[in-house]
Order: C-alpha cells, then sequence, then structure tokens
C-alpha cells in the first residue's frame, strides 16, 4: 500500500466548499518535477480568501490550500535540487491552481523553489513566510527608489498584519524611522517592540481626503489600498515612494493625479507570487540578514493543520496579529 500523510482538502460542494484533513498519497498531488517532504506552512491573507471561500482563490476542486511551504527535498528530477536540499516556496500559484503547502508532502516545478538560508530553521523561514518576503520586497523597493532612513518617516499601514509587522522590524533594523497606522491601538506596545517610532488610528486614513495632503511621509508600505492608499499617496513628501502590496480594505484606487504629477511620487507596485527567482533570492538574503530573529518570534503565533480553518476565519476578521505558522506535522 502506498504511504499517506495528511493534506487539508477544500471540496466544492452544491452550497459551497468543505474543509477536511485528510490522509491522501502521492497519487493525489499535482503535477512537478520536485518532491518535498513539508515541515511548515503559515495562514496568510491570501489563504484566508481561499478557505473561507471570500473570493476564487482556488481554481480546482478538490485542491489542497496554502501559498507558502518550507521543508526538505525528497526526490528530484530537476537539475537544481538533489534530496536533502532546504526549500522554501511562496506563490507561483500553489494554493491556487497548484497543490499547496497544507499538506505533509508537496509535488511542485522546482523552479519555483529558493534555497532556505541557513539562518533560518523551517518554523522561522514560514514565520516570515509570504507577508514576510513581501515586506521585504516593499522595502527593497524603497531602497530602489532612493528612499533612506535620513528622508523621514515611513509610514507602514496594516500595521499588526503578517506584512506590516515584518516591515516594521525590517525599517527599524536598517535604522529608518516607521510610524505604524492600525486599527487596534491596544497593540501599540507590540508596535513600539517592533520599532515603531509612533502609533496612529487607521481611520485618519479611511475618509476621502484632499488630492494634495500636508506632506508627512518620505515612503510607505501599504497592504490596505483604497481609500486609505489614495491618502497615503496623497501625504506624501516630494519625490517619495509608496510601495503598495495589499488590498486588506479594498481592491480600489480612488486618488487623483496630483501627487504624480505636482510631487513627483513613485507608485511601486508588488508582486510576490510571479516575483523572477533573482529578487526572490535578493530578498531572502536581506531576510537573513537584516530581519532581527527576537522580534520575528515576538510576532508569530504556532498552529497546527487542524487550527488552520478556524485561523483563516480569524485573518479575515482582522484578528490575527502577526504570522500565524503552520506545523504540518502536528
Ligand atoms: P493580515 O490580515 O495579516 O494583515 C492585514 C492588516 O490590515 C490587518 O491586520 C489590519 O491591521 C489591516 N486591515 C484589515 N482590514 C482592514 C480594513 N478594512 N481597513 C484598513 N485596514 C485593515 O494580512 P497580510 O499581512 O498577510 O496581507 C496584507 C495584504 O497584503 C493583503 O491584502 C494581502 O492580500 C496582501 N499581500 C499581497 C502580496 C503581493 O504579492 N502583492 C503578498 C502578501 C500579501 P490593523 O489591525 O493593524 O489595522
Amino acid at each position: 500500500m502506498a504511504d499517506t500523510f495528511k493534506a487539508l482538502m477544500v471540496t466544492k460542494t452544491d452550497d459551497g466548499q468543505s474543509v477536511d484533513l485528510k490522509d491522501i498519497t502521492d497519487a493525489e498531488l499535482m503535477e512537478g518535477d520536485v518532491t518535498v517532504a513539508v515541515s511548515h506552512s503559515t495562514v496568510n491573507y491570501k489563504d484566508g480568501l481561499a478557505i473561507t471561500g471570500s473570493a476564487p482563490i482556488l481554481r480546482a476542486s478538490p485542491m489542497i490550500p496554502g501559498i507558502d511551504f518550507s521543508g526538505e527535498v525528497v526526490s528530484s528530477e530537476h537539475a537544481d535540487w538533489k534530496p536533502g536540499d532546504q526549500v522554501v516556496l511562496n506563490g507561483f500559484g500553489v494554493g491556487e491552481g497548484h497543490s499547496g503547502g497544507y499538506a505533509q508532502r508537496a509535488r511542485v516545478n522546482g523552479d519555483w523553489l529558493v534555497k532556505r538560508p541557513s539562518a533560518f530553521s523551517d518554523a522561522d523561514a514560514m514565520a516570515i513566510g509570504t507577508a514576510g518576503y513581501t515586506a521585504m520586497l516593499c522595502v527593497l523597493a524603497l531602497e530602489k527608489h532612493g528612499i533612506g532612513p535620513k528622508d523621514g518617516d515611513i509610514l507602514v499601514t496594516g500595521a499588526n498584519g503578517g506584512v506590516g509587522s515584518v516591515a516594521i522590524a525590517l525599517l527599524a533594523k536598517l535604522g529608518y524611522r516607521p510610524v505604524a497606522s492600525t486599527g487596534r491601538p491596544e497593540e501599540a506596545d507590540y508596535l513600539k517592540g517592533l520599532g515603531a517610532v509612533d502609533v496612529i488610528d487607521r481611520q485618519e486614513f479611511a475618509e476621502a481626503g484632499r488630492p494634495l495632503g500636508k506632506e508627512r511621509w518620505a515612503g510607505a508600505v501599504d497592504s490596505v489600498g483604497s481609500t486609505t492608499l489614495a491618502n497615503v499617496i496623497a501625504q506624501t513628501k516630494y519625490g517619495g515612494t509608496v510601495a503598495a502590496c495589499g488590498l486588506a480594505g479594498g481592491m480600489d484606487l480612488p486618488a487623483t493625479v496630483y501627487p504624480f504629477i505636482l510631487r513627483g511620487i513613485t507608485l511601486a507596485g508588488i508582486d510576490s507570487v510571479m516575483a523572477p527567482r533573482g529578487i526572490r533570492e535578493e530578498a531572502w538574503s536581506r531576510l537573513a540578514k537584516d530581519l532581527d530573529l527576537d522580534k520575528l518570534n515576538a510576532m508569530t503565533t504556532i498552529t497546527g493543520l487542524g487550527g488552520v480553518e478556524a485561523a483563516a476565519a480569524d485573518i479575515m476578521a482582522g484578528k490575527i496579529r502577526g504570522r500565524l505558522v503552520v506545523d504540518v506535522s502536528a
């Protein structure tokens, strides 16, 4: 009999979808040239959308969700990988159209894998996960557009979330002055512990504002979108850069062109899913250098495969603070 292993499966039903923990075999995984013994995965906002069925993220049924994982290669027909290699996967449609990380094994295209930096354990790599790797991409975008620590305050929206928490820790370590915008002021001590120099109420950005506001931010990392992003752009200083990666507050952007044509603002779009390997490797090696592991631990909670469904509902309700790691052996 073939070996079985645990997997969380989402199956479309007549009135929605069911989420079940099952024992499956390799035959139920999708095509790929590398098989990985998955150690850890995470619950990201997109996983929350997929598991609660709030958005059509899953493109097959049944499907194993989970957009990221870390683990060890067990077999490979890909030239870059051999058994025993420690790897990380973020995105590339895994956990969307291709079976994902909420299983004790994954079979994927070897081109999608990145070597796990030796500075991180499997659990650390997933405490970072797609949210943290995306935060690094945002910080790299600020750097590439010439925004340095001396230029002024950097606003981080969605501060208590995964992207926001890691962005604050990274910016603080690099000498920037991150200002946290949050709807959870009771978490101010947590945010200051990560390195936020100030904590402000996200309500300040929630109502439609003027096309050009007072110049407050040298740059910003925005995971909220919509009116919040429009207001952040309108308050960015001359020549500043806003790295936009998320839509936790909505996918629209009710802005004007004034900040772009009168203040030379750059809106830097951040995509982690299809980012080419070079930028992924740069992001992971910078994380190994610039992320404080004590701060990473302070923002991380661990659950098992059995806790994923409840965690997905919590992340959609904005109740998760920082990062939620899934130990797939538990
Ligand atoms: P989280 O749910 O962990 O964080 C989102 C945070 O946004 C919340 O904690 C909350 O912070 C804030 N928030 C939630 N709802 C609202 C709202 N209605 N209005 C204003 N603020 C709100 O998610 P992640 O950090 O994992 O992801 C953040 C966003 O980035 C998501 O939209 C996700 O899809 C996107 N993303 C995009 C990627 C890409 O490749 N472009 C990759 C990874 C994530 P607080 O309580 O502090 O206010």
